[in-house]
Formats: structure tokens, sequence, C-alpha cells
């Protein structure tokens, strides 16, 4: 009773706590926060010196004592308490602005389809440690498809790959649960290792982790470009010690991260593989959806296309698509209380 009546003012959020970005969005009002998910600590003290954005900007910038740390390094909470207080600064940011009359929030808070128990537990605690009244859990591709509107709850196959910073996840859903799923720790942060290990073992250039993802997003490409693209690469020489620039070309960029999209492209076809045939039917009907940054990637729907023989579409807003679902079950969780997973914590384990 309390809680219907609460419900309706208050400001239920959604969350997509991804490795490289976190969104917020609240019910009522859509997306209000779209930050890094970087906090900068300094470690003589363990205070917490910024979140977000302004924290981004002093990754590789920092004085010796302050870290700039990303707590989801590989898609799992690598670091809980900082997790927690990461969380904690998004859920008052957006709790503050309203009347502090309003009740804690309710969280729909998405997670990869990989993590365990323990992590599943950890996410929920810390959401709970940072605010929340109630807190639901799902799996980031099925978030991702509700957010592109996919038709998820019926009798027909849908496939989604979300390729975020730290994980990629290939998912096929149908009535409402993902039938096969493949997580891989190959995203956008390898790609920037990737280039960084090539102008170091190519040019002996040594590049920050900005710059090389700078680079990736100027001027990288998973496909040949009809028109070829240059970009200047500045570091340091790692002979002389001095700065160094070199121009590369998108052949260059592709060839140092051939290898990691080959892995990405082996993990699809093999979920594709491993697809019951009726749903390999419906998805090479109604093709293969992209989702996250890494999806915007130049060509990599066309070298997918190609190598799967499937139509490959990249979703509109492919950055937002996993908070815009966890929006649209906010709206009605009872309707879509099947896709949500339990944290395992009341359940009887198996
Ligand atoms: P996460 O869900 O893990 O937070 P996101 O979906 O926010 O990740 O995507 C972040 C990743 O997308 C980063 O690795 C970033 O470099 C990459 N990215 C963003 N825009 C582009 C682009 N235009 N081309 C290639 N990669 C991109
Ligand atoms: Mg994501």
């Amino acid at each position: 009773m309390f809680n219907r009546f609460f419900g309706q003012f208050s400001h239920d959020i959604g969350i997509d706590l991804g490795t490289a970005n976190t969104l917020v969005y609240v019910r009522g009002r859509g997306i209000v926060i779209n930050e890094p998910s970087v906090v900068a600590i300094n470690q003589k003290s363990g205070q917490i010196v910024a979140i977000g954005a302004e924290a981004k900007r002093m990754v590789g910038r920092t004085p010796a004592q302050i870290v700039a740390t990303r707590p989801l390094v590989a898609g799992v909470v690598s670091d809980f308490e900082v997790t927690e207080e990461m969380l904690k600064y998004f859920i008052r940011k957006v709790h503050e602005e309203a009347f502090s009359l309003f009740p804690r929030p309710r969280v729909v808070i998405g997670i990869p389809s990989s993590v365990t128990e323990v992590e599943k537990r950890a996410v929920e605690d810390a959401t709970r440690n940072a605010g929340a009244r109630e807190v639901y859990l799902v799996e980031e591709p099925m978030a991702a498809a509700i957010g592109i509107r996919l038709p998820i709850q019926e009798a027909v196959g849908s496939m989604i790959i979300d390729i975020g910073g730290g994980t990629c996840d290939i998912a096929v859903i149908s009535l409402g649960g993902i039938v096969v799923s493949r997580n891989i720790r190959i995203a956008g942060d390898k790609l920037n290792d990737d280039i960084i290990r090539f102008a170091r073992d190519e040019f002996k250039l040594l590049l920050g982790e900005r710059t090389a993802e700078d680079i990736k997003i100027a001027i990288g490409s998973a496909y040949a470009l009809d028109e070829p693209l240059e970009a200047t690469m500045r570091g340091r020489d790692l002979v002389s010690g001095l700065p160094k620039e070199i121009v590369v070309d998108d052949s260059d960029i592709r060839r140092a991260m051939r290898h990691s999209i080959n892995m990405l492209v082996n993990a699809v076809k093999t979920t594709i593989e491993e697809t019951p045939p009726e749903l390999v039917a419906d998805i090479m009907h109604r093709g293969i959806m992209l989702v996250g940054g890494g999806a915007l990637l130049r060509g990599l729907d066309r070298l997918l296309a190609e190598e799967t023989k499937i139509p490959v579409r990249v979703a509109e807003d492919a950055l937002t698509a996993v908070v815009r679902g966890t929006g649209i079950i906010l709206e009605d969780i009872d309707a879509l209380k099947n896709v949500l997973v339990s944290s395992g914590f009341e359940r009887t384990p198996a």
C-alpha cells in the first residue's frame, strides 16, 4: 500500500553501469546522466577526488598520489567499494535535484550476462547501499533488446550484440529469455590496447590510452574503406624519450586491430552455431542488431554481415540502448518481471 503510494512520487531510476560509461534514466524525465565510469582517488588519503567526466579528464594526467581508476574494468565489479561510491554519487546527483521529500528510488540496473552470483550480489548490495529502496537486475543484452524495441516476449529469435568498453555480449533472445549467449572480453578497450601495441612495435612510439582511443574513433575500421582516412599519432619516442608524431591511415589501424576483430567475428559465428535452427531462421530473416559504443566502429556491420551471411544493422543511438531498456522496464515492472534476474539471494541453490 505504502509502496504503491510512494511509487507514484519517487523518482525511480534505471542505470546502465557500463565499463566505460554510466547512464542514468529517471522515470518521467529520460536520460539525465551520461558520464564515464571513472573515479579519481587520492591514494594517500583514500579520498575520492572526482567522479565521472571530471575524473576521466584526469586519466594519465594525475600527480603521483592521485589515480584515476575504472572500477568495472572487465564488466565485473573489480572494485566493490569504489563502484558503490560511484553509484552513490550518481544516484544522489539525480535525487538531490528532486524534492528531498521523495522516498528512496526503485532502481533497475543492467549487469553483463556472464556475471557470477557473487558479482550479482555485489551490484545489488552496492545499489542498495547507494540509496535504492528496491533493486531489480536485468542482463544488459536483454535491457538493450528492450531498449531498441525488439519483440523479446514473442516466440521469435532476435540476436543482439552489445560491444562496450570491457566486454562484448552476444545474445539470442526469444520468449522473454536469453536462449544462447556469449560474453567475451574483447571490446573497445582491447582495440585501444591493440593500437598502443602497434605503435610501440611498429614505430617505437609510446601512446597514451586516450590518444589510442581518439585514433580508433577518428580512423578505425573493421572493413576496407572507400575513402582512405589518415590521422597523426602523437606520443613519445621510446628510444630518444622525446615527443614524436607518426601519420597512419585506416589500413594501419585495421591491421593493428585485426586479431581482436577476428576473435569477435568468430565468437559471433560460434554463437550462431549453438543457436537452435528455428531461431537461426528468424535471425536470418530479421537480421542481427548491434549496440554499444563499439558497434560504431566503421564497417563492423558490413564485416559481420559478410562473415555470417546474415544482415547486420547498427541500432540508432547505440550507446543508450541499455539505459533506455531499463527505463522501459521501470514503466511496467510487473509486465516485465519475467525478464529480470534474481541475484540468487532468495533462491534456493539448484
Ligand atoms: P560500456 O557499456 O562498457 O560502458 P559503451 O557502450 O559506452 O561501453 O562503449 C564504450 C566503448 O565504445 C569505448 O571503448 C569507446 O572507445 C567505443 N566507441 C565509442 N564511439 C566509438 C566509435 N565511433 N568508433 C569506435 N568505437 C567507439
Ligand atoms: Mg554497455
